[in-house]
């Protein structure tokens, strides 16, 4: 039952003609719980709220299925819009990109172009980027990405290395100079490239946390999983790992007691907020993870 559920969340999260009903409707079905309004001002005031509760935050400008130029072009502007919100507001805050959602998906070049513009507003003030892995065609086209930002602006931009791939502990040897957030991941993959049973995703996700906190410059710990946080916990102690060497990660949302819970036992933690229109495809994916979300959705509807 829940893996019919979570296929059929996954299935809705690709439909573009919901998607464009969705953001006609303003954050409805229980998205405004997980998603910090849609535009920069109520992102802004959110983070400034995390940051008094000593939290740090990954601001995301939603946005998915651009296919056309004149979309990712204004994807763009507004990302640039969202690291000049940062700057001026002074709020502890870093930026989460989607290549797809700058022209990942329309021609290459055009998207590096669009990134390497972003990335150079933010390497002049100081603000790093992560861009954030999608699904496996999108893959390798993100890591290239993430070289040539890096060549241009070093120590700018990191990635994320999500655990369901098979190849996942290569990417994470190969990639351990930069700073990752380490995922188990979120979209529908198939059995040639990444695992599907839940027990052997989340013990590879165990596996490349240890390795990454042992070897690599830094790492984020983005799980809702308690089991693995009280893991890593342990695991940190008991290799005199220090807490400047990696962070706890969570989304806007979800588990916010354990967030303030964990930034108040003195680790750095990160929450990552997205904002924006286009909350539908975010939203199915976290519905797909957590059949229990739905009880988001119930509540919102039936308290109106
Ligand atoms: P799960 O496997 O979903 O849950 C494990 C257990 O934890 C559950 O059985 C339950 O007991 C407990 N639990 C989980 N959530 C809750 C809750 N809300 N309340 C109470 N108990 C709970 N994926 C990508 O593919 N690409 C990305 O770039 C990406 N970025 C991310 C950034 C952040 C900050 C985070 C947190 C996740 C990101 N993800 C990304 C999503 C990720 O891949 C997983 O799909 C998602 O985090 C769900 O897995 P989990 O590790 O949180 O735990």
């Amino acid at each position: 039952m829940a893996e019919l559920l979570k296929n059929f969340f996954l299935t809705l999260s690709n439909n573009r003609t919901l998607n464009a009903g969705a953001q006609k409707f303003g954050l409805k079905l229980g998205a405004q719980s997980v998603v910090a309004g849609t535009n920069i001002d109520e992102a802004i005031e959110t983070i400034r709220h995390l940051n008094e509760q000593g939290i740090e935050a990954t601001i995301d400008n939603l946005g998915e299925f651009v296919h056309d130029r004149a979309e990712a072009t204004a994807a763009k502007e507004q990302i640039l819009a969202v690291v000049e919100a940062i700057h001026a507001s002074g709020v502890q805050s870093h930026i989460s990109i989607k290549p797809s959602q700058v022209g990942l998906d329309i021609d290459y070049d055009f998207c590096l172009e669009n990134v390497l513009e972003i990335a150079e507003k933010a390497y002049e003030y100081g603000i790093f980027i992560n861009l954030d892995q999608e699904n496996y065609s999108r893959l390798h086209p993100t890591f290239s990405i993430l070289e040539a930002v890096h060549a241009k602006y070093p120590g700018i931009v990191g990635t994320v290395i999500q655990a369901y791939f098979h190849e996942a502990m290569d990417n994470l040897e190969k990639y351990s100079d930069y700073r990752l957030r380490i995922v188990k991941g979120a979209y529908k993959e198939p059995a040639d490239v990444a695992y599907t049973d839940k027990a052997d995703i989340d013990a590879n996700y165990v596996k490349l946390l240890e390795y990454s906190l042992l070897h690599a410059k830094y790492t984020s710990v983005a799980t809702h999983d308690h089991t693995i946080i009280a893991h890593i916990k342990k695991f940190v102690k008991e290799h005199d790992i220090s807490n400047d060497k990696f962070e706890f990660q969570m989304l806007y949302g979800f588990r916010s007691d354990m967030q303030k819970e964990l930034a108040k036992e003195g680790y750095h933690f990160t929450t990552y907020v997205p904002f924006g229109e286009d909350w539908y495809g975010y939203f199915m994916r976290r519905l797909a993870e957590r059949p229990q979300n739905l009880a988001l959705v119930t509540k919102q509807v039936f308290n109106k």
